[in-house]
């Protein structure tokens, strides 16, 4: 009988790493599993907001994220243009960071070894090995069965861990999709990101450094698509008044996004990032939420190990201190994604946040998780 893990993670993206590199610190024997082999890209806009860098200094990795020379974001400009077009700036001493995932998420996975964590790559978890109703391991692609007292269920937005558990709350009701690629020639972008709104859609630009951008192309439906994303993409970017921009790798498709769970905890199980549910990416939280509720997520299984008890019961502080910790942002995301699709709203609240520039930073910070006040 192969002596079971104390943890296998499954997913090796921001919460899966942060989640391993807390727990192997610990001293516990620590697994993680991706069906990808690093570094790999993740569609994703790749801004880092402040308190996700500062996440990033708790977790011992900023040196190391700060070395890869990220672009640093001091704020976001967000609109239609012209009247309709609005600019916020988080508080001077903080700042988000543009950095490509291939390299922040390569960097995050080394800290994770570095902490103990045994890795494996190219490990595809197909399905949950159970005792009674208690997660007991995990199975992968190639039949193997790898046992474990705790899994943690960091697969991302289509997380076979949460599915396999029957915890997802019910079908996505937001129906965007979203196209991301690197560009190059995007001119001075200084140190905004931004939102270009049009009618039902979005184009982001952000600098990730060495003169490179990451651009984001987010629709409702996809209809207008035509089955060729490349075409889409460069025909959506010269309608942004990015027509000289060069673009430098393939689009990535993904979405749609809109996945709630009923809880993150199950007997011997626990979900932690996307998998734990998701909305919208617009205001860009993912990364910041995947790494603190890493911490919190590592804080209650530590607890529960020591105890011998890893019953959803004993896991449940990590459903609480989730709520507590990303419940109002998850509300101002909701109330965000609601006037940003509704342009007829969202044009005179553009131009209102324009002529209001203490409210219009006060709502980018609070986007960025810094909270309503400096
Ligand atoms: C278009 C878009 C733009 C975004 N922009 C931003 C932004 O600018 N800033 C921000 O903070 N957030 C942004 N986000 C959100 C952010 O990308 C996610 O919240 C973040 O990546 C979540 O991290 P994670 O570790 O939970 O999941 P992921 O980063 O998705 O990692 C999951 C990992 O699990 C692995 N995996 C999946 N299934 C299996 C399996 N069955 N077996 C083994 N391994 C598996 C995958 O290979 C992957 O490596 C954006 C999201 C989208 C879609």
């Amino acid at each position: 009988m192969v002596k079971p893990w104390d943890v296998v993670v499954v997913g090796g993206g921001p919460a899966g790493s942060a989640t391993a590199s807390w727990l192997a610190r610990k001293g516990h024997r620590v697994l993680l599993l991706d069906r990808a082999r690093f570094p790999r890209r993740k569609p994703c806009g790749e801004c880092v907001n402040p308190a996700g860098v500062e996440a990033l200094r708790a977790l011992g990795v900023l040196p190391a994220v700060e070395a890869l020379g990220p672009a640093r974001l001091r704020g976001w400009r967000i609109g239609i243009g012209g009247d309709s077009e609005f600019s916020g700036d988080f508080p001077a001493e903080r700042c988000g960071y543009g950095i490509p995932r291939e390299r922040l998420d390569a960097v995050l996975l080394e800290h994770a070894q570095a902490c103990g964590t045994g890795i494996r790559m190219d490990a595809h978890v197909v399905a949950l090995l159970r005792e009674g109703e208690r997660v007991v391991g995990v199975r992968s692609a190639d039949g193997e069965e790898i046992p474990a007292r705790i899994v943690v269920g960091a697969d991302g937005l289509r997380s076979v861990v949460l599915r396999r558990l029957g915890l997802l709350r019910r079908g996505p009701r937001l129906r965007k999709l979203a196209f991301t690629a690197h560009v190059s020639g995007a001119g001075e972008l200084g140190e905004r990101g931004e939102l270009r709104v049009q009618g039902s859609s979005c184009v982001g630009i952000a600098p990730v450094g060495e003169g490179v951008a990451n651009v984001v192309v987010v629709v409702q439906g996809g209809t207008e698509i035509g089955g060729d994303p490349e075409c889409f993409f460069d025909r959506a970017l010269e309608r942004s008044g990015l027509a000289g921009v060069r673009r430098l790798d393939d689009v990535l498709a993904t979405g749609p996004f809109d996945w709630p769970v009923r809880r993150a905890v199950a007997d011997g199980a626990l979900l932690a990032g996307d998998a734990a549910g998701y909305y919208d990416p617009f205001t860009g939280q993912g990364i910041f939420r995947a790494l603190r509720g890493a911490e919190l997520a590592a804080a209650t299984i530590d607890a529960a190990l020591l105890r011998g008890d890893t019953s959803a019961a004993a896991l449940l502080p990590y459903e609480r201190r989730r709520k507590r910790a990303f419940g109002s942002g998850e509300r101002l995301q909701r109330l965000i994604e609601a006037v940003v699709s509704r342009p007829r709203i969202f044009a005179p609240a553009a131009g209102w946040l324009r002529r209001s520039p203490t409210l219009a930073n006060a709502m980018v910070r609070a986007a960025g998780d810094l909270g309503w006040t400096a």
